[in-house]
């Protein structure tokens, strides 16, 4: 096989290397490296000469597009920069002060100048709000399991007056979210965040993904994606190739690869990691969880985004948001499509030492407090990842170490845990499952993403634990439990 280019770079950015961490190829994007091919789909398109490891190929300028979608969708309708000429663009007045002055007032609204091309725009949900007593009734119904129709009979309103109002709330609350993790990332003085995804609506094999990621001690969540894009029409080919443009697409003609599902009971945390293994390999692609579906039913609009592409875009999107001087300690579950990211964004981290990555998982009702007698060492998957175990009685914890410079299994299997960002999607799918699996929505996941964010702001800023206090109390970013009434100011 003749030696071809990798994917080219964009603005700087190249995510094709060798991605295992003991290789002297790790990290390094020099074509030479490695055996490319792209003439046969069905074969590994980047082989490590050095390892041997054939990590798949991405389109940079695509995760860039996608990251550009997802900070879009996450700043929707918080104050910025507008011009899509400014480097400003997208980048909010709450995380990015220091761009904007402030230039008086439009009625009772904030009114801004961008520093670098001058244009001026307003903070349109800085006045007050007239409507808050109905919003306040709406959510409140929402949150008790109404559905949209009860809910639109209730308040004698029709659905797009509905899907209006929470688009609404949604906005408000993002404008709030925005300031408080501002507070966070800028005081924090180190961050030990945990990340998580699930299939948004589980019941509907539409090939759409929730990552969240959020401090791992008190539960705030900082940002949350999902690979579905309303507004964007699925173009380009039904085989993925990093060397076309668009490439991050998941077309109309693609088809559900799995032929049987490999979930099994399991009764040790061993089996269970094992378990785990066994899925991953059965996927066409490791890094990419759609290779699990058994049933695949495309979104009846817009278009659904190659799962990688949207989770290297999201740890992107959460790295930019942490200070690079700030050390940071990242916990995943046992994902490769998770892994590859963090680990490929994660470069200069993992250069400068100032990353942990773990792996993380645990079996029957394991307390962090339980003394830690034995640990056992197992080589496991195809990868021969190196985990270390734990066992008390039924419970069982394990966590594998995958970058850093603090190998100290006992020290994280003490202190590493995923369950807060877990136990947030869990509540989310427990509390709206009727919205979620309503008939009609089952194949229009576009309506659940303003709810995804008006339940972040809940979570984080309302939701007491058994203390009384909030997420962002446990963070010091408030020192009040907020009501909805305030929620909705
Ligand atoms: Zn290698
Ligand atoms: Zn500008």
């Amino acid at each position: 096989m003749a030696s071809g280019n990798l994917p080219k770079d964009a603005h700087g950015l190249q995510l094709n290397f060798c991605k295992t961490l003991a290789c002297d190829n790790f990290g390094l994007s020099d074509a030479h490296r490695y055996v490319v091919q792209h003439a046969n789909p069905k074969r590994p398109a980047m082989v490590c000469r050095e390892c041997g490891a054939f990590p798949p190929l991405l389109n940079n300028q695509d995760v860039l597009d996608e990251l550009q979608r997802l900070r879009q969708f996450h700043n929707e309708e918080l104050p910025a920069c507008r011009n899509s000429q400014c480097q400003n663009k997208a980048l909010s007045v709450h995380t990015h002060k220091h761009l904007y002055h402030a230039f008086g007032y439009s009625g009772d609204r904030q009114r801004y100048r961008c520093k670098s091309c001058q244009s001026t725009f307003v903070d349109k949900w800085s006045g007050a709000n007239h409507k808050r007593h109905f919003q306040e009734n709406l959510l409140g119904l929402l949150f008790m399991g109404y559905s949209v129709r009860e809910i639109c009979r209730k308040l004698t309103i029709n659905p797009k007056t509905f899907y209006d109002h929470i688009e609404h709330i949604a906005s408000r609350c993002r404008r709030k979210l925005a300031m408080m993790d501002a507070r966070w990332m800028n005081h924090a003085e180190h961050y030990e965040l945990a990340s998580h995804y699930v299939a948004l609506q589980p019941k509907s094999n539409n090939g759409t993904y929730w990552t969240a990621t959020g401090d791992a001690k008190s539960g705030y969540i900082l940002c949350q994606h999902v690979n579905y894009s309303g507004q964007e029409e699925p173009t380009g080919d039904c085989d993925h190739s990093a060397f076309q443009s668009p490439a991050r697409f998941v077309t109309r003609e693609h088809r559900a690869e799995a032929n049987r599902s490999t979930a099994a009971h399991v009764t040790t945390l061993r089996d269970k990691i094992d378990q785990q293994y066994q899925t991953i390999l059965a996927r066409g692609n490791v890094e990419d969880p759609m290779g699990n579906l058994t049933y695949f039913n495309y979104p009846s609009k817009g278009a659904v985004i190659r799962p990688p592409y949207t989770s290297y875009a999201h740890f992107l999107h959460v790295l930019d948001l942490c200070k690079n001087e700030c050390h940071l300690t990242l916990y995943l579950p046992q994902d490769p499509m998770l892994r590859s990211s963090a680990l490929s964004v994660c470069l200069p981290r993992i250069q400068n030492k100032t990353i942990d990555l773990l792996y993380v998982d645990e079996f029957g009702d394991w307390d962090n407090d339980q003394p830690i007698d034995k640990i056992d060492i197992v080589h496991m998957g195809w990868w021969r990842d190196r985990w270390a175990m734990t066992q008390t009685n039924q419970a069982a914890k394990g966590i594998c170490y995958l970058a850093g410079h603090q190998n100290k299994p006992k020290y994280w299997l003490r202190r590493a845990s995923i369950n807060k960002t877990i136990f947030y999607q869990q509540r989310f799918q427990l509390l709206f499952d009727g919205f979620i699996n309503e008939p009609r929505r089952k194949l229009r996941p576009g309506g659940i993403l303003p709810v995804l964010d008006i339940f972040r702001a809940w979570h984080n800023l309302c939701y007491q634990d058994k203390l009384g206090i909030t997420a962002a109390q446990n963070l010091g970013l408030t020192n009040h439990p907020m009501t909805l009434q305030e929620l909705l100011s």
